[in-house]
């Protein structure tokens, strides 16, 4: 008899395990637990710039046993869910983080969404980093924009964040360098100040309250080995290439074509600025131009392409 794997939610490094199911099947008795489809956050502000039609991108075929995990027993090996509890051997988590919890939450992201944004005017951005700066330049091209950060960029050279900052301002943003206080704003306040852990994961003592989950070097999880640990939810990973990086680890890992620990890369992130441009990023090299502009959307176009 094969061994169970679960597969808990559909975060960005799921995707990759999903994309390998034939030969994932072969070895496993696979069960998903989650939504037939998501956004690829890679693409959602291009949907806001009407560059792209959708971000919603679908996994390959695998009917849901069902929609959303409520906790894990570690030692017991189960997974509750609305529909009950479910047994696993293995078991991959990708349910990603959520919101800090100010004004409406970007994480997890929706259709839903998307679609309140394009319906509002008035937009009030929180958090200068990559998020909110790509967020902010998107949303301006049609909507009024107040962006509230202290610090905008706060990683990329002066010279980047002087730019970027003259840019913003240019294209009609209002920028506070201040934190917003809670009844200031009048219109769609979004929150881009990053993610923090979800209760379910101390409450099934899978981390310590308030903190990320501790994985070991193969991404599993550091005393429950049957669990392996995808993108956000883990402390050691941050953003959508290290979670979709993670997924094709994990795939490999399941396969049995690595024994190797996963390799931690620095990675290169692009964001759209004003039309035809976008900023590149890589550790502290930058470049701001068109070339970065057709890449991404060389690059997300053809993953949405892909899962579609
Ligand atoms: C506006 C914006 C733009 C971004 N752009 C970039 C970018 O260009 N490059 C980059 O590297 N990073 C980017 N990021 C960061 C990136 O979105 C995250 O790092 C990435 O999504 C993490 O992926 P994940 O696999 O952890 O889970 P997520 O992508 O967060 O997906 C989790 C999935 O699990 C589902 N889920 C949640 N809870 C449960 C549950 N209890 N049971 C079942 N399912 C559940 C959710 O609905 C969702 O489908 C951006 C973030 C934002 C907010």
């Amino acid at each position: 008899m094969k061994p169970t794997l679960v597969l808990a939610g559909l975060g960005h490094g799921q995707l990759e395990i999903l994309d390998r199911l034939d030969e994932i099947q072969e070895h496993y008795e696979v069960r998903f637990i989650g939504g037939r489809q998501t956004v690829y956050t890679g693409a959602f502000p291009q949907v806001i710039a009407k560059l792209m039609p959708t971000a919603t991108v679908r996994p390959p075929q695998l009917e849901p046993v069902a929609k959303r995990v409520i906790s894990i027993d570690p030692h017991e090996q189960t997974v509750q869910t609305e529909k009950g509890s479910i047994l696993y051997d293995q078991l991959v988590l990708a349910t990603g983080a959520k919101s800090r919890g100010i004004g409406t939450p970007l994480k997890p992201m929706t259709q839903a969404l998307l679609e309140q944004i394009d319906l509002s005017q008035e937009v009030i951005i929180v958090g200068g980093g990559k998020a909110g700066v790509e967020l902010a330049f998107t949303c301006a091209r049609t909507k009024n924009v107040t962006l509230y950060a202290k610090r905008i960029l706060p990683e990329a050279p002066a010279h980047t964040r002087k730019q970027i900052e003259r840019l913003l301002v240019k294209s009609g943003i209002m920028v506070v360098k201040q934190q917003i206080q809670s009844d200031e704003s009048e219109g769609l306040l979004l929150d881009a100040t990053g993610v923090v852990p979800v209760e379910w994961w101390a409450e099934s003592g899978l981390a310590k309250p308030d903190r990320f989950i501790e994985t070991d070097a193969y991404l599993r999880h550091d005393q429950f080995r049957t669990i392996y640990v995808t993108g956000d939810m883990a402390s050691d990973l941050n953003g959508g290439v290290d979670a979709v990086r993670s997924g094709r680890y994990v795939a490999k890992r399941l396969l049995g074509e690595t024994t190797r620990p996963f390799r931690k890369r620095q990675s290169m992130n692009i964001l759209l600025t004003t039309s035809g441009h976008a900023l590149l990023t890589f550790g502290r090299f930058t470049w701001h131009g068109r070339l970065p502009y057709y890449l991404k959307r060389f690059i997300d176009s053809r993953y949405v392409r892909h899962y579609n």
